[in-house]
């Protein structure tokens, strides 16, 4: 992983104020990248929105108030650690320097609009953004299976209103792009979900895999994943993230040449054409240039791509296609995870049946490949692999409402 110079300083940084609080640390010029970070946080008044912004970029917000770097770190311990929704419940700061703040900047907010559980214990998050859209978040334990890890608790994470890559077998696709989130509205929905489970669980892992492409808002997530990551932030492991992809080449090698979170590869064929009907981005990035990137991206040793391959009936659930992905997986640090597809009234395709996804996995695990099936899970709340954003307006008049107030 490229070592970024501005991640070396704030180590820094908080190394010194562990142990030197009453030094003062000077702020240097913002760079472009902090510059660009703040006006995305910035809204139409010209308030910035603290909670769109990660800790390297944070005390920009608070220049010309004094101990910009000390306040700054204090704000985001507050922000998401203890999840404060307003800037006077931060007590470690004078109430002065949090009005001045207050009066220049914003937070991000969600409203919980309901949730819904289903039979197997995925549970459906539905939130209202400012301007009236809904987006989803579903949470899903591991599965009550042996082995299975009963503490972990994962979440899949929205990173758009919709989405503009309109994969054929996807309704979250049929709603077409509306809007990216900010990062402020993709990092809390881990927070507020977080703040509703009960009993002391935690959440263990994230994966970018809900509602939107999230390397189409590519600078948002970087931000929202800084978030997550930081260890004065929401602190999930960078072995516990994973961001999926339909495969936007450059932004995938960017984002690996950034951050050390997993990768998922959302495949789904086995041939150009075959991948050209139900992935209109191959016309972009064609399956050849996006399998040479994924064999030359630096990752980890110790880590894996996890290649997402939806198996739909008479479509891509043949032998011959078994054997044509094994290929494709030549010098690839692969995992495969085989999805089986959800059948819904809105499309005329097939689900494979137990013994074909069983044939096929056993070819594959038979040529050393590791291969899961993936369960699937909340089709009974539309919240399984491919059924996020349906209907959601019509959604918010059938759920329960929550008893949590808006935020
Ligand atoms: S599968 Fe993912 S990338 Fe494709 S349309 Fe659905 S949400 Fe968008």
């Amino acid at each position: 992983m490229t070592v970024d110079p501005a991640s070396a300083s704030l180590r820094e940084v908080k190394d010194r104020l562990r142990g030197l609080l009453r030094d003062e640390l000077v702020l240097a010029p913002a760079d472009a990248e902090a510059r660009a970070q703040l006006e995305r946080a910035r809204g139409p008044d010209g308030r910035v929105d603290l909670r769109s912004l990660d800790l390297r970029v944070l005390p920009w917000a608070l220049e010309g108030l004094g101990k910009e770097q000390v306040r700054a770190l204090a704000v985001f311990k507050h922000l998401w650690q203890r999840g404060v929704s307003d800037l006077s419940e931060v007590q470690t700061v004078s109430r002065s320097t949090m009005n001045a703040l207050a009066a220049r900047s914003r937070l991000g907010a969600l409203a919980p609009a309901g949730r819904i559980d289903s039979d197997d214990g995925t549970t459906k998050f539905l939130w209202q953004l400012h301007d009236g859209h809904h987006i989803e978040s579903v949470l899903i334990p591991d599965e009550d299976r042996p082995g299975s890890n009963p503490n972990r608790y994962t979440l899949c994470v929205s990173t758009q209103v919709g989405c503009a890559m309109a994969c054929s077998f996807c309704l979250t696709g049929d709603l077409g792009l509306k809007r990216n989130l900010s990062a402020a509205e993709i990092a809390l929905q881990p927070l507020l979900v977080q703040q509703q489970m009960p009993g002391g669980r935690r959440l263990t892992n994230i994966v970018m895999m809900g509602m939107g492409e999230p390397l189409h808002n590519f600078d948002n997530v970087v931000t929202a994943l800084r978030i997550m990551l930081d260890e004065d932030g929401l602190n999930f492991s960078h072995r516990r993230v994973t961001v999926s992809t339909v495969g936007l080449v450059p932004r995938l090698r960017q984002l690996v040449d950034t951050l050390p979170v997993n990768i998922a590869v959302s495949l789904n064929a086995t041939t150009e054409e075959q991948r050209r009907l139900v992935m209109p981005i191959t016309r972009r990035y064609s399956m050849t240039e996006l399998m040479d990137c994924c064999r030359t991206l630096p990752i980890q040793s110790t880590k894996r791509i996890t290649f997402e391959y939806v198996m739909m009936a008479g479509f891509n659930d043949s032998m011959d296609d078994a054997a044509r992905l094994a290929a494709l997986m030549t010098d690839v640090p692969a995992k495969i995870n085989l999805i089986p597809y959800n059948e819904n009234p809105d499309r005329d395709i097939r689900r494979p049946s137990p013994e074909t996804v069983r044939s096929f996995q056993a070819y594959l695990a038979e040529r050393g490949f590791n291969v899961t099936v993936r369960a699937t899970r909340g089709v009974d709340v539309s919240a399984a692999c491919g059924q996020l954003g349906k209907a959601a307006q019509r959604m918010v008049e059938r759920l329960p409402p929550l008893e949590t107030e808006p935020s």
